[in-house]
């Protein structure tokens, strides 16, 4: 099958502010078609313009010839219902990008179990490059689109055959460096004409981008925030996250306090646990002791393996005494210890190996 790299722009992208001016400035048509297609788009989720019977047969036919719908194209999903599912997508210039489905597990978040997480990318590929991560191994390919990210969740929901409760941004890519797209997004999944989630469902995971922060801080609506942490002092960070080199923990914390200023959600902070990297127990004392300063939650995660590092967890023990010294400062902290290898589905572990198998995409 033949690529298609000038493919026709999705509707998937559009605002409602984006679609009154297409339709009503551009093609003059009066404001409650964009109340229709809107309809169309977001809430019945149309396949195809043909579907959108209320819409004028010539509209219809510049609509087709303009746009299409979905941007991303089904290719597989591992996993089954009740566990961690990962949706692999094709995009129009043969890139692919993954999804990750995550029922809730009541054991560790005390929800509901019929209430699901949507773990969505923002790039392919990522620059930051920090040393752990598989995201980061082959560099960085490009941002993802506006489109390219509402249609991510549109698909898994179709696949699924469900809706999906809540999205945490911690796929592949750091999605603060791709902020014009994914301001856009929000938008969308938050609007009440688009697909109407609250901004309270929603998580933003960065490495750091401390200038990125002020401005989500900035926008209306306060999106939930993580911060993947991983070291407590400036030296362990260095050692395994180059953004550190950037804006050093200072400048993140004058960040994360102008965060709070404006958002009253507490903040995350994401620290892997890896044996011998970051796992002394005196960034333990500084962890907690940092985190108590901004009010912000502790999720501990033992480090999961990745094919090609060598680094490992650290032993259960070990993991259990880390968190509690964070605990006993009195900040709330989780430790997820998951069982087997079903972290290969799991966010923070997203690697593409689809483009070079294709043999349709160079490996670079
Ligand atoms: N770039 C953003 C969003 C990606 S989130 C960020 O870094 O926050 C992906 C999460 O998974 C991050 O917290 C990341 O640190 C974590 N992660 C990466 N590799 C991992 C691994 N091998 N084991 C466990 N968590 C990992
Ligand atoms: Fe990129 Fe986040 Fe992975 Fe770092 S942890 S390489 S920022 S995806």
């Amino acid at each position: 099958m033949s690529l298609k790299p000038q493919a026709l722009p999705s509707l998937l992208g559009y605002t409602a502010d984006d679609l009154t001016k297409l339709l009503k400035e551009e093609h003059g048509q009066p404001a409650y078609r964009v109340k229709q297609a809107l309809e169309w788009i977001y809430q019945h989720r149309a396949d195809s313009v043909d579907e959108m019977l209320n819409l004028p047969a010539a509209l219809r036919t510049t609509l087709k010839e303009n746009f299409r719908l979905s941007p991303v194209e089904f290719v597989r999903v591992q996993g089954s219902e009740d566990t961690t599912r990962k949706y692999l997508f094709k995009l129009h210039d043969g890139r692919y990008v993954e999804t990750v489905l995550i029922p809730a597990s009541p054991a560790l978040y005390g929800e509901k179990s019929d209430r699901h997480t949507a773990c969505v990318s923002s790039q392919v590929g990522c620059a930051y490059g920090c040393k752990f991560c598989a995201s980061g191994l082959d560099g960085f390919t490009r941002n993802l689109t506006a489109d390219e990210i509402v249609g991510q969740l549109m698909a898994v929901e179709k696949q699924a055959g469900r809706k999906i409760n809540n999205i945490v941004f911690m796929g592949m890519g750091e999605p603060l460096a791709n902020f014009k797209n994914l301001n856009k997004a929000l938008d969308i999944i938050t609007g009440h004409w688009g697909l109407n989630i609250g901004a309270r469902h929603i998580t933003i995971s960065t490495s750091g981008l401390a200038p990125m922060i002020k401005k989500l801080a900035d926008r209306p609506q306060q999106i939930r925030l993580a911060i993947s942490l991983h070291g407590a002092t400036n030296d362990t960070r260095d050692k395994i996250m180059p953004v550190n080199s950037k804006w050093q923990i200072e400048e993140l914390f004058d960040a994360l306090h102008y965060y709070k200023s404006k958002s009253k959600k507490r903040i995350t902070f994401e620290y892997i646990l890896i044996k011998g990297i970051n796992d002394d127990l005196e960034q333990a004392t500084i962890l907690a002791k940092r985190a108590k300063s901004l009010g912000a939650l502790v999720n501990l995660i033992p480090y999961n393996t990745v094919e090609g590092l060598e680094w490992v967890r650290p032993s259960e023990d070990h993991c259990y005494k880390f968190r509690d010294i964070v605990r006993n400062h009195g900040v709330t902290t989780t430790l997820r210890i998951e069982k087997g290898h079903d972290i290969d589905a799991a966010c923070g572990q997203l690697r593409l190996k689809q483009e070079t198998a294709d043999g349709k995409i160079e490996s670079k």
